[in-house]
């Protein structure tokens, strides 16, 4: 499959890796959009919440769980931000399900 997100997983890309268990994979993002920016990609390819089924959600609920409890750690302590783009037209550039960790700075909305 050629999808950059499942090579990143399986090490054949280089990432900047800050945490990784047996579902997920935390890296920084190269191209930045806060002071910190990282993303987290199930390891398990899939693209969309919409096909996500009840074992996947469970994973997604508990890397929820985890980036929190990480948080502290990553330098987020004072705050961070959780997006999860789906689709192209809400600015998701690869079809592998992630979501983006802003923070390090106070974030605006616009
Ligand atoms: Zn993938």
């Amino acid at each position: 499959m050629d999808c950059i997100f499942c090579k990143i997983v399986a090490g054949e890309i280089p990432s900047a890796r800050v945490y990784e268990d047996d579902e997920i994979v935390i890296f920084k993002d190269i191209a930045p959009k806060a002071k910190i920016h990282l993303l987290c990609v199930p390891r398990e390819h899939f693209a969309h919440l919409a096909e996500a089924d009840a074992g996947q959600g469970e994973m997604l609920g508990r890397a929820l769980l985890k980036i929190a409890s990480l948080a502290p750690a990553l330098g987020l302590g004072e705050g961070y931000r959780l997006v999860v783009n789906q689709g192209e037209s809400a600015g998701q550039t690869v079809p592998h399900l992630h979501i983006h960790i802003l923070g390090g700075e106070r974030l605006g909305w616009d």
